[in-house]
């Protein structure tokens, strides 16, 4: 199950497909003598992205209070100093800090993945996609992503609405780039690795929601101020291990993908 979920009620179902779901292949690989698994992990597991605080240097925020939320205060501050912070890229280092269910299932297929490769010898590549966007994204569903919801409000007719203030920043990858990915990671022989699959080219969510309302010649987004509890403000990766090791840079330009994304009518 992917998406941030609706609701604590989600929780079973999160847990039940991607965590239990995800025990289950692994003892069925295993029985079956397959020996390599390239796993679709997710930025997610990092929560808040890198940041540095003047004074303090390299700092993590912690979870976003309700209350600066509601005063429209989106930007997390320095854990120490309450001072503004600048954001920067996550390498595949950062300590994971997941920040609600899906991030944790996520977490949890890595760390049950890895217990599977130290049991029977086998190799797992763990691929942290960033927003992945392209042709035959789901439609209409609250589970889907930020790309898709926009898109299925602009067939509607209607605008699409842009939480918080629009500056929030995340990074798109195309699905043909993420497959090229998956491809090169099955070449992968170390028990356990894993990678940001992104394009390292980041764009706020505003640029998004005006990519797309261009390309649908829909209506402009409308800047709604509301938020979701368990988002983050920025996730900003570094690509730099997958290209060193993987050999992997995505290739398509987000001016072109988000086009080709707004046209196609599936
Ligand atoms: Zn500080």
């Amino acid at each position: 199950m992917v998406g941030l979920g609706v609701d604590v009620y989600d929780m079973p179902a999160y847990t039940s497909a991607n965590v239990q779901g995800t025990a289950v292949l692994l003892a069925e690989m295993a029985r079956a003598g397959v020996t390599k698994l390239v796993l679709a992990s997710s930025m997610v597991i990092y929560g808040e992205g890198s940041y540095t605080c003047v004074r303090h240097g390299s700092v993590r925020p912690g979870p976003r209070a309700k209350d600066a939320l509601d005063a429209g205060v989106f930007e997390p501050p320095c854990p120490h100093c309450a001072q503004p912070l600048m954001p920067g890229t996550v390498d595949e280092s950062v300590p994971a800090d997941p920040r609600n269910v899906y991030a944790d299932t996520k977490l949890a297929q890595e760390h049950l993945a890895a217990s599977w490769a130290r049991m029977t010898g086998g190799s797992v590549t763990a691929l942290r996609y960033h927003n992945v966007y392209g042709p035959r994204m789901p439609r209409d569903t609250p589970y889907a992503g930020v790309a898709a919801l926009f898109r299925s409000a602009l067939l509607r007719g209607e605008a699409p609405k842009v939480f918080e203030d629009g500056q929030q920043r995340r990074d798109f990858v195309h699905v043909r780039d993420v497959a090229r990915a998956n491809v090169l990671a099955l070449e992968q022989k170390a028990p356990f690795a894993a990678y940001n699959i992104a394009s390292g080219r980041p764009r706020t969510i505003a640029d998004l929601a005006k990519a797309l309302s261009a390309a649908c010649d829909g209506p402009p987004p409308v800047v709604t101020g509301d938020y979701r509890l368990g988002d983050v403000r920025h996730i900003v990766a570094s690509p730099a291990r997958a290209a060193a090791d993987l050999g992997f840079t995505a290739e398509i330009a987000f001016e072109d993908g988000m086009a080709e994304f707004a046209a196609v009518n599936a």
